[in-house]
């Protein structure tokens, strides 16, 4: 799970958020100042309107000198002309400044998804990070964009209108002004339940994401099992949480909204009785009467947008809240300060008092000694859950160690770059995964910028040409999502072309031809010689017959390294491996 870290006092949060927000915009200051100040000035032109139509009422128009009348209308229309285009402005450069801290955000995020270990995915699930990717990101931008101009203006156009109420008539500007204490209370009682929400309904989204996933990855899975409706069942659990969450953020909007609204047709109301009789009672111009009553509609906007405010914030807030809280995520494994970049590495492997657990209550392997010579292959069997995926997948640091040391001819693996050392080592597992592209962008996968001919080559080592030279489109035909167009022996076949193509010193195959017909087995067992001649190979294998020659075979058990040595010699000493080896004799006869 995604952890916040410890929690300091709320205020120092909210600076320290505000302070990290506000960084994005530093590669946009040009671009924010354009928007800003064309809102600003469009801001200031909207309070000058009122003022306007006053001095039109109050002073063009006893006068009935029509020229006048219309120059101040031509006057009046080149000022709407010029606050059309500052509206434009507004709304294409600032979005632009928010899609750009949005973009900006998700490049972050992405490349932080790259950095976070197996443990990190072991227990997040691929929605909920979708969601913090996609759906998170879109309400901050906005609030990016629309935030900072938006608060501004309120605040400005405020209390200039205010200002202007003031100069037109003291009484009634304090009469309008009591309807402030209670916008501002219905702000606050708001707009911290609204965030909540929000955080929550992007919980919601995520587990959605999770559900959809899962379902249509695993749609395979479910009619085989005809389980659909109990997924059906389950999503619509979701659904349905998803559905109430939504309705309880409109409930707050829904008061919020009507409620501010009622506030501000009775502050009009009490301004039209209140203006009336000081009108008739010769306090008030009509152009003031007028002017006051747009006045009243100009300082009621920024109240109104505090609705959107109260929309788009907490929502923003939730979002930005979310990304950070990923992005603060510590990668457990990174590169030491110093860390060495190493290559063509000859793959001598020391494994030293080696202790590594999952968890810290449960130690999967205690104190495991091993050496591996380079050049050789040491295959490991023993029962399944035994740890030996786990002892294979330390070396490229998958996972990082409890205790001892693991070193590669010499060097102690924590002291080399991640990727160097990545790139020392290659693995085939049973499940290949591959990616939905084509034949050649798979097999290129095993190292990019491989030419045509390289990529060609591996494949003729893996034995994939024939299959490929069958297809209408070759090397570019499409294998569908994770490779469901190709069968097992086909996709292990190309899983081997690009270990050709990467061509690592180390090697692990990890029941690589476990999930084949024993003919399919037999065929790739000689690829996979192939492959591994002059490697140090690390073989994981279930079917004994396919390890009897290794240099070396280890067993693995709950104990760690129980016994090891070469086939003759584990046979003839009678123990564990002769047991499972007589097993595995009755049951397949070979
Ligand atoms: P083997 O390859 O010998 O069958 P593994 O190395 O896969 O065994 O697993 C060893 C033990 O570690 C098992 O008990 C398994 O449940 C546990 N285990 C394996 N992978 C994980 C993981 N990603 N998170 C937590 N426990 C795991
Ligand atoms: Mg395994």
């Amino acid at each position: 799970m995604i952890s916040g870290g410890a929690t300091p006092d709320y205020k120092y949060q909210v600076r320290h958020m505000l302070r990290r927000f506000f960084s994005y915009y530093r590669p946009y200051k040009g671009l924010f100042l354009l928007d800003f100040g064309c809102a600003v000035l469009s801001g200031l032109l909207e309070l000058g309107f009122p003022m306007a139509i006053k001095a039109f009422v109050d002073h063009l128009l006893p006068g009935q000198d029509w020229a006048l009348i219309l120059l101040a209308s031509a006057g009046l229309l080149m000022v709407y002309l010029v606050n059309t285009g500052l509206m434009a402005v507004v709304t294409y450069w600032g979005h632009m400044l928010g899609i750009n801290i949005e973009t900006e955000m998700r490049r972050k995020l992405f490349d932080h998804l790259q950095k976070l270990s197996f443990r990190f995915y072991d227990n997040n699930k691929t929605g909920h990070l979708i969601a913090r990717v996609t759906k998170d990101l879109e309400e901050v931008g906005e609030v990016a964009h629309h935030g900072p101009e938006d608060l501004f203006i309120a605040v400005m156009t405020f209390l200039g209108a205010f200002a202007l109420m003031f100069s037109i008539n003291v009484h009634l500007a304090l009469i309008t002004a009591a309807v402030v204490p209670l916008v501002a209370w219905l702000t606050s009682r708001y707009g911290g339940r609204m965030t909540r929400t929000w955080q929550a309904l992007y919980g919601r989204v995520g587990d959605f994401n999770v559900r959809i996933e899962e379902n249509v990855g695993g749609m395979r899975v479910v009619q085989a099992f005809a389980n659909e409706n109990h997924e059906r069942e389950l999503f619509a659990r979701d659904n349905s949480r998803y559905r109430e969450t939504k309705l309880s953020a409109y409930r707050i909007m829904a008061a919020s909204t009507s409620l501010s609204y009622m506030s501000m047709r009775l502050t009009q109301l009490v301004v039209m009785l209140a203006g009336t009789w000081f009108v008739l009672h010769g306090q008030l111009t009509n152009g003031g009467f007028i002017s006051f009553l747009l006045l009243v509609g100009v300082f009621i906007r920024p109240i109104e947008k505090i609705n959107s405010v109260i929309e788009t914030y907490p929502k923003g807030i939730a979002g930005f809240r979310r990304y950070t809280e990923l992005l603060d995520t510590e990668p457990d494994i990174v590169d030491a300060p110093e860390a060495i970049v190493v290559s063509h590495l000859k793959g001598d492997i020391c494994y030293r008092g080696v202790t590594f657990g999952y968890s810290a209550e449960k130690k999967v392997l205690r104190d495991i000694d091993l050496d591996i010579r380079a050049g050789e292959t040491v295959a490991f069997v023993g029962p399944s859950g035994a740890g030996k995926t786990t002892l294979c997948s330390l070396l490229p640091r998958f996972y990082e160690i409890d205790a001892g040391e693991i070193t590669i001819d010499g060097f102690d693996i924590r002291r080399l770059t991640l990727a160097s050392l990545r790139s020392q080592i290659g693995i085939v597992q049973q499940d290949v995964f591959l990616f939905g592209g084509s034949i050649r962008e798979n097999i290129a996968y095993g190292r990019l910028g491989a030419s045509d001919r390289e990529i060609e080559a591996a494949a003729r080592r893996a034995r994939l040409e024939g299959m490929i030279a069958s297809l209408p489109d070759g090397y570019d035909t499409i294998i569908g999502e994770r490779g469901v167009k190709l069968s097992g022996g086909q996709k292990q076949r190309l899983a081997i072309a690009r270990m050709f193509l990467k061509n690592p010193p180390i090697l692990i195959l990890d029941e690589a031809t476990s999930a084949l017909d024993t003919e399919t087995e037999r065929a790739i067992q000689q690829s996979l010689a192939e492959l591994s001649a002059g490697r140090t190979t690390l073989v994981i294998a279930h079917r004994l017959a396919t390890i009897r020659n290794a240099d070396r075979i280890v067993v693995v058990d709950e104990t760690g390294v129980a016994e090891q040595g070469r086939h003759r010699d584990l046979i003839a000493a009678g123990g564990i491996y002769r047991r499972l080896h007589d097993a595995q004799f009755e049951l397949t006869g070979s």
